[in-house]
């Protein structure tokens, strides 16, 4: 069933939570602090919140709200796995794999540890998160995945679709063994209210427009109200790092993403997919298509393309473009024709860091800069996760292991491959065309005639 566009509700935020009311004031004059934290998402947090923990002196400087970039308006996926193709990773970096494995893992774990610990309210279900198979051939390539990942290290259970609960719609696939999902705005809702209540300062409203070192060494922050000066500094603005000159060339592109969700679907109509497990799902495409169930009863489609920035400062107040919009209502009604009735309701987006490698990566750009960029779609709880290890490095020069296996001597970063708009848009154009050929709407379709 075709719908109106018009219709479905375009956020410039999330979809997931409201901005909040209670803004922090920004930054007035000229602060001092020993370590300021600059960007407030997951990652920004993960840092601010463990150096308080340490008694330091930490003041953290965001543009809009705790919250405001990707961290709000993401999935909900929290994966136990790296991001991007195991097997592509294993080619060109067979070293850090193992390295990458146990970061993934450790970081799912470390994130519901402190949703147990702070008691954050964010429906957090821990049933693992699938990379689930579309047709054989993509079998193959989960059957591949997983074996890497189990070689690494990893966890992960393959199985047939009835194996393991999810819709009969695919072939089958890999449930990993740590991660699930949640409402990731009331996820960062329940974060920044820890960190208000820590002993950090947390500066809101207050967008950096220059990162300086003075000769002295010393960090000049600044921003429209006024001035940070620090001793040391913790850059973690993700997708929107690139508008200092003191940000290295290449460190990331900006990739915006679209989620839509649908209107409340009647749980009986989700059971008969065959999605008992409800677990959140990844298609193995080159660029991925999910689809998760939500506390609110309805369906979460998120991604299938990626728009790339092309410029700096990221337009602030994007709205997700009406036709990806239908594009993702589409997919819905690919995979799962039973609910060919079921329209999106509302959809939104966001900014996103790709790094060249496809891989998380930290450093110092000086004795006393640190940066980090947890990204790559599996960021949510690898940002925080390795925040909260750069915070221990700031304190007292600790490397954690997983911190090391991301750690860049240098900070210089090879070519993008595929990352242009043109590219990014052959390798949509390769996936459709492989959903012609590989018999996945034939399978999608004999899977809803069970059904009725
Ligand atoms: C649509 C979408 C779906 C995704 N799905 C998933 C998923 O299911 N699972 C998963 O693990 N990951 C997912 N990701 C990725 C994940 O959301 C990110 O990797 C993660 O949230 C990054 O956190 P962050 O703190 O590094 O960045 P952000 O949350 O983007 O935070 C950066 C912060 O820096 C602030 N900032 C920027 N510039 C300045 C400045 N000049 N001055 C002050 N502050 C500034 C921004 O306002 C922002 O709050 C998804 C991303 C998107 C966009």
């Amino acid at each position: 069933m075709k719908q109106d566009m018009n219709k479905v509700k375009l956020h410039t935020f999330s979809g997931w939570i409201d901005p909040p009311t209670d803004l922090q004031p920004a930054v007035s004059g000229e602060v001092t602090c020993d370590t300021a934290v600059i960007g407030g998402g997951v990652g920004g947090m993960g840092t601010t919140m463990r150096l308080a923990e340490r008694g330091q002196d930490v003041a953290l400087i965001e543009a809009e709200f705790l919250g405001y970039g990707s961290s709000s308006r993401n999935g909900g996926h929290i994966s136990g796995a790296p991001g991007g193709d195991l097997r592509m990773l294993k080619l060109f970096y067979p070293k850090k794999m193992k390295g990458m494995v146990l970061l993934a893992d450790h970081a799912a774990e470390y994130l519901q540890g402190k949703i147990r610990d702070l008691d954050i309210d964010c429906d957090y279900v821990s049933n693992g998160l699938a990379m689930v198979a579309i047709s054989p051939i993509q079998m193959m390539r989960v059957k591949s995945c997983a074996k890497i990942l189990r070689k690494a290290g990893g966890r992960g259970k393959v199985g047939t679709a009835e194996e393991l609960g999810i819709p009969r719609a695919f072939v089958g696939g890999m449930i990993e063994g740590v991660g699930g999902m949640l409402n990731p705005g009331k996820m960062c809702r329940g974060l920044r209210t820890n960190v208000i209540a820590s002993s950090a300062r947390v500066y809101e409203q207050s967008k950096v427009t220059d990162v300086k070192r003075r000769d002295d060494g010393k960090i000049v922050i600044i921003t429209p109200g006024g001035t940070v000066i620090a001793n040391k500094v913790v850059l973690s603005t993700n997708a929107y790092s690139g508008e200092w000159d003191i940000v290295p060339e290449r460190l990331s592109i900006p990739a915006y993403l679209i989620e839509a969700e649908t209107e409340p679907i009647d749980p009986k109509r989700i059971e008969a997919l065959g999605w008992t497990s409800r677990t959140g799902v990844l298609s193995q495409h080159q660029i991925m298509e999910h689809f998760r169930v939500t506390e609110r009863g309805t369906i979460v489609i998120g991604v299938r393309r990626i728009q790339r920035g092309t410029s700096y400062p990221l337009p602030k107040d994007k709205a997700p473009d009406p036709g990806l919009v239908k594009e993702l209502e589409g997919a819905l009604h690919t995979r799962f024709p039973s609910l060919s009735d079921v329209k999106v309701a509302q959809a939104w987006g966001g900014w996103m860091a790709i790094t060249s490698s496809w891989v998380s990566l930290a450093g110092k750009l000086a004795d006393n800069i640190w940066y980090s960029c947890c990204c790559n779609g599996h960021g949510l709880a690898q940002a925080p996760y390795v925040g909260s290890l750069i915070a221990d490095n700031v304190v007292d020069g600790t490397m954690h292991e997983d911190l090391a296996g991301i750690w860049l001597k240098e900070p210089k970063f090879p070519p993008f491959m595929l990352m242009s708009p043109a590219g990014l848009r052959s390798v949509w154009a390769f996936d459709r065309v492989g959903d012609v050929f590989n018999g996945s709407k034939r399978r999608a379709r004999r899977a809803a005639a069970a059904i009725s």
